[in-house]
Order: C-alpha cells, then structure tokens, then sequence
C-alpha cells in the first residue's frame, strides 16, 4: 500500500505550493493513473513518491513504512520516464541489466530476469541491438523491460507513450496493462491524455492546479463527476 497523506509541495519558500493537500491510498495489484493538464503537478507527485524531489509536507508511506526522507533506491519502486532514458552505447540487453548489476544480483538470476523480461516485450530479437536501431515503440519496450528486471513491486510511469506515434500509442496500453496484470504489480502512471486514463486506470485520480478533483473508477468520473472541471475534462 502506498499512501499519501496531505501531501504538499513547494519549490522554493518565496512561490506558492504546486502540490497543494493530496491523500490517496494506492493498493497493492491497482494500475493507477494521475491525469490532469500540463502543469497540474503530476510529475511531481511521482518524483515525490519516487524520492527525486523532496516532500514538503505531508507524509508518505509504503507498507505502513515513513518514506519522506528515504533515498530513491531503498523504496523498492523503478521509474520509467517520457525520454525512456537508454543508453546509446549499450545494446538492448545491456541496457536491461544495467539495472540489476548495481543491485548484486547474481549472474544467473540476471540471465533468467533478462530473457523473461525480453520475451515478456516481445524484443528477443532484438537483444544485440542498439537504440538507434531500434523503432520509438521498441525503446520504449526497452525501459519498459528495464524496469520490470528490477524485479520492482511497484513501477512509476511519467507520460511513457507521449512520444509515440498516435497507433502505437494504442496498441502499447494494450501492452502495459497486460504486463502490469501479468506480473501483479503496482503501476501509478501519469499522462495528460483523457483516453489512456479511462482505458487503463483502476482507479483515475484528476489533478489541477495541484489540488486533486476527484479519484474514482473511470466510470465514476464520467458517470458521477464531481465538479464541472472533471465533466469537461472528460
Ligand atoms: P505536470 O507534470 O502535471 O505537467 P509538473 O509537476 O511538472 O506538472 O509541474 C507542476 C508545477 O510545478 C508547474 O507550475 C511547474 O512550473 C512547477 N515546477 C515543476 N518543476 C519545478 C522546479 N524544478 N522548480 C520550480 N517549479 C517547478
Ligand atoms: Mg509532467
């Protein structure tokens, strides 16, 4: 269970908090989405639960555990970024280890984790290749594999499929949520994309402004919406 409990943010004591009281609890297997428009403070959230921003106020805690002041490794998540963040000089396979070799696992426990994770993203194939190689689809599948290596209980998404062409970005929700199910894990993932969030999330929290204006199943949003923000946004 991750847990945000009033939640707030602010980058600097002069400007005000971007994150203003955000508590929500997250549970273990959920595929959650936090959507909102550009600036609404998605990232940052993330980065919070992810431990590359500092917590302003507010607690975090993950299986009852305080994670405010934790270093990003010792909170057992992995993040996938827009960018997806390969290395150029590395081929596919490297690029997935990369991951593990840091975290002293051994080298058949790598070997196992690597060829279920390349299967599991369909780049067999491709494991001696290099980014530049490969499409925006399969580097993307790359990170994707790269995170789910880390042998990770929960995985944290920042807008993954932004920088995919329109079909691609279909068929790789498809892909994600499959995944996700298939391992059981956690994912809390962001985009300011309305159809990703009502197709993919469990549960879809909206955020504006920092300020968080409904959680609820895809179909409580657009059943039950709560203010006329959430309306028009779906
Ligand atoms: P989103 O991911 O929803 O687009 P962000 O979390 O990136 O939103 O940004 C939320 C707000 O915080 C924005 O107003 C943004 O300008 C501000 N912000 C983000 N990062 C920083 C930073 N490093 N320093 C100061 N302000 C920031
Ligand atoms: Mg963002």
């Amino acid at each position: 269970m991750i847990e945000l409990q009033h939640i707030k943010k602010r980058y600097t004591e002069q400007d005000e908090a971007v994150i203003k009281d955000v508590t929500v609890s997250i549970t273990p297997g959920e595929f959650f989405v936090m959507v909102g428009p550009s600036g609404s403070g998605k990232s940052t959230i993330l980065r919070m639960i992810a431990g590359l921003e500092s917590i302003t106020g507010g607690e975090l805690l993950i299986d009852g555990e305080r994670m405010n002041d934790l270093p990003p490794k010792s909170r057992h998540l992995s993040m996938v970024f827009q960018n997806y963040a390969l290395y150029p000089n590395m081929t596919v396979s490297e690029n997935i280890v990369f991951g593990l070799k840091s975290r002293k696992v051994d080298r058949a426990t790598q070997f196992q984790r690597l060829s279920d994770a390349l299967t599991m993203v369909d780049l067999t194939d491709f494991s001696s290749r290099y980014p530049r190689e490969l499409s925006g689809g399969q580097r993307q599948r790359v990170a994707l594999a790269r995170s789910i290596v880390s042998g990770a209980d929960i995985i944290l998404m920042d807008e993954p499929l932004s920088n995919l062409d329109a079909q691609l970005r279909e068929s790789m929700r498809y892909e994600i949520k499959a995944l996700q199910r298939k391992l059981g894990i956690t994912v809390i993932y962001v985009t300011h994309d309305q159809t990703e969030a009502m197709t993919m999330g469990d549960r879809v929290m909206i955020l504006n402004d920092g300020i968080v204006q409904q959680i609820g199943t895809p179909i409580q949003l657009y059943q039950v919406p709560e203010n006329t923000f959430v309306a028009k946004f779906f």
